[in-house]
């Protein structure tokens, strides 16, 4: 178990996911109140592994007290409601997120963004398919409160700052043990994945498409200018070097947005021919993926004035911008 002089100590269980992204951690700092970082998804598989984990380390089901949930991706929060069963845990998320658990109405609305983005129907359609192929992915979950950032978690030896670092999602909470240096970070940062910027309804306004590359950049600010020793990602092996991942993720940005500013033209083109042009390859979830990390890193351009957007037809395009 890692423990550090400020007294934090923690196990970090590895389990599996039906997703591309592979396996996610499960964080379980063992101190009182026994409180876990993210549950993982709603599989057979992963309760027998999470199950499994915490019998390795000593820790029963009924002890749960608190379970923190990083963002509400289903990889991340689905175990929460059969933890919560088993314990009667408080269940906390970042207050942004908390609308998108288990409500279908944000599914809706992200798939109206999609359309005006030139997504075809077929494709949106294959994508509920393929979602509910894969189960119960998005239980409703008995949530206790929620979470702003600025909130400390206190545990019997030591605390946790709770952070509000949104990109990822609107509504995205990290954990932070400032005198070690070390950050739980969700998917806020990962190794060898770039978090995708998704294409997701604006919690304040479903209509809206949130703007979650600019965010997610500001959070790179925020975080480079921490004392960042050790990152634990939602998924993958610890960060050792953040500052070294921080600069290659903002350098990353900055070469895709150049490559889509070269893109554009006069007329306009829409998210989705944006995206085939760029990754010609794509199917299935590629596709939202591609569309979603399009359409994010144009609106980097637009706020330098650089690009527009124009509708027509319930479509949104985009094109380079004229600048007099
Ligand atoms: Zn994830």
């Amino acid at each position: 178990m890692p423990t550090y002089p400020t007294g934090l100590r923690f196990e970090r269980i590895v389990v599996p996911t039906p997703y591309a992204v592979g396996p996610a951690n499960v964080y379980v700092f063992t101190a009182d109140p026994v409180t876990l970082f993210d549950c993982g998804p709603n599989t057979p598989a992963t309760e027998n592994a999470l199950l499994l984990g915490l019998a390795a380390i000593g820790v029963a089901p009924q002890q749960i007290a608190r379970i923190v949930i990083s963002h509400s991706h289903p990889d991340h929060y689905g175990m929460a409601p059969r933890l919560h069963a088993l314990s009667g845990c408080e269940i906390l998320i970042g207050r942004h997120d908390r609308p998108k658990l288990g409500d279908s109405s944000m599914l809706v609305a992200t798939g109206k963004l999609l359309l005006q983005a030139g997504m075809p129907m077929e494709e949106l359609v294959e994508m509920g398919h393929r979602e509910r192929r894969l189960g119960e992915l998005r239980p409703e979950v008995p949530v206790s409160g929620v979470l702003d950032g600025g909130e400390r978690l206190a545990f019997d030896g030591f605390g946790l700052n709770v952070l509000h670092l949104p990109g990822h999602t609107a509504g995205h909470v990290c954990l932070w043990d400032e005198a070690s240096g070390v950050l739980f970070s969700g998917d806020t940062l990962l190794l060898d994945i770039s978090p995708n910027p998704l294409i997701e309804p604006d919690p304040q306004d479903p209509s809206e498409r949130r703007r979650s590359l600019i965010e997610y950049i500001a959070s790179l600010d925020l975080l480079s200018g921490m004392p960042l020793a050790t990152v634990f990602p939602g998924h993958g092996p610890p960060i050792e070097d953040p500052k070294g991942l921080i600069e290659e993720m903002r350098a990353h940005h900055r070469e895709r947005t150049e490559r889509l500013a070269k893109m554009l033209d006069g007329a306009g083109k829409t998210g989705w021919q944006l995206a085939n042009e760029l990754f010609p390859q794509l199917e299935g979830f590629d596709n939202f993926l591609a569309v979603s990390e399009v359409v994010a890193h144009v609106d980097l351009l637009i706020e330098d004035g650089r690009a527009e957007q124009v509708e027509r037809d319930g479509l949104i395009y985009y094109r380079r911008a004229r600048t007099g």
